[in-house]
């Protein structure tokens, strides 16, 4: 059983991140400094969880002095059925990458997708309802994203995936009354079509990622992307991503994801904690930390 007696030791309440592995996770970073600045008597823990202990580890939340915890790979779907309520978005993705626990009973949450709009708003400036719009992936964090761009408003959605069919079954999931994704795959002839009339170019891939497979690819080049686009990159590792640099040099602005994930804690800490959240010093440990990488 997963820290009973800790829990009935003493006062101070505990937050933390379920996931595995979780090796290089920022999150501790900025949510223990927004615990910090409010003064509350918390921790912000790890808690790699592999699948075969997510079971008590979930039966764990519910003790007193847990407020709740962040979800990560590989636990956003298969924790739901251990739940006792999900809210709208959760449902509408299949995800939860929050949990809160509220006297015993713990609601699961996303908030990828309202962190996603938030950043795009506070980073750039931009209203997603009406943009004509390119996603790369098909993935889980693209998801998320699909659901938000829905629920956003946005006039135009082509999803670009390496596997077509994954592609397709979430346009097909996500069609929803005047809204539906078109398909295509990430060739070039593919992305000629939709990438020179995009003003949002997000990519939601694995490429491009600091330590990943192909740290040094991109979804595309800067020769089909238009000067007007704003480039939006969930890969938050290196801060200018080979996907960034291309929107670049065609001329168009970018914004790197490191502030979806302060933002999704923004809104998981407000759930959880029940105070409005200290956002500047939350962004401010976070890029010390990256600095510092
Ligand atoms: P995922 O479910 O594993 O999906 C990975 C996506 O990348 C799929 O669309 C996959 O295409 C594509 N891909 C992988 N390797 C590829 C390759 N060699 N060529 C072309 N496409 C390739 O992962 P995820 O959870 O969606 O995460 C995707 C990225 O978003 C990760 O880098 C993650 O760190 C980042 N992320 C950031 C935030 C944030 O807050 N900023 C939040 C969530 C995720 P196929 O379908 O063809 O396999």
């Amino acid at each position: 059983m997963i820290g009973e007696e800790e829990a009935r030791a003493g006062m101070t309440k505990r937050m933390g991140i379920i996931g595995y592995p979780l090796g290089h996770t920022l999150s501790p970073v900025f949510q223990q400094a927004a615990l910090d600045e409010l003064g509350i008597d918390a921790t912000f823990e790890v808690w790699a969880t592999p699948p075969e202990e997510l079971a008590d580890r979930v039966a764990w939340l519910r003790e007193p002095a847990c407020l709740g915890c962040c979800v990560t790979l590989p636990h956003k779907q298969s924790v739901i059925p251990m739940l006792d309520t999900l809210d709208e978005t959760a449902a509408g993705i299949g995800a939860v990458n929050w949990i809160k626990n509220e006297h015993g009973r713990l609601s699961g949450h996303n908030t990828d997708a309202p962190g996603f709009l938030r950043s795009l708003r506070e980073e750039a400036g931009l209203d997603t309802a009406g943009c004509s719009t390119v996603l790369f992936g098909a993935g889980g964090a693209a998801r998320a994203v699909v659901y938000a761009l829905r629920s956003a408003g946005c006039a135009k959605l082509t999803i670009a995936n390496r596997t077509f069919e994954k592609a397709d079954a979430l346009a097909v999931d996500m069609t929803d009354g005047r809204f539906r994704p078109l398909v295509t795959g990430l060739g070039k002839d593919d992305l000629a079509d939709s990438v020179p009339y995009a003003e949002l170019l997000v990519n939601a891939t694995s490429l491009g990622m600091a330590g990943g497979p192909s740290p040094d690819a991109t979804p595309v080049t800067a020769d089909l992307v238009s000067s007007r686009a704003l480039g939006y990159d969930l890969v938050y590792a290196p801060p200018l991503t080979p996907f960034l640099r291309e929107v670049e040099a065609a001329g168009g602005r970018t914004a790197s994801g490191l502030s979806m994930l302060v933002y999704q804690g923004v809104i998981g800490f407000e759930l959880c904690v029940g105070r409005e959240a200290p956002v500047d010093a939350m962004m401010a440990a976070m890029q010390e930390a990256t600095r510092a990488n």
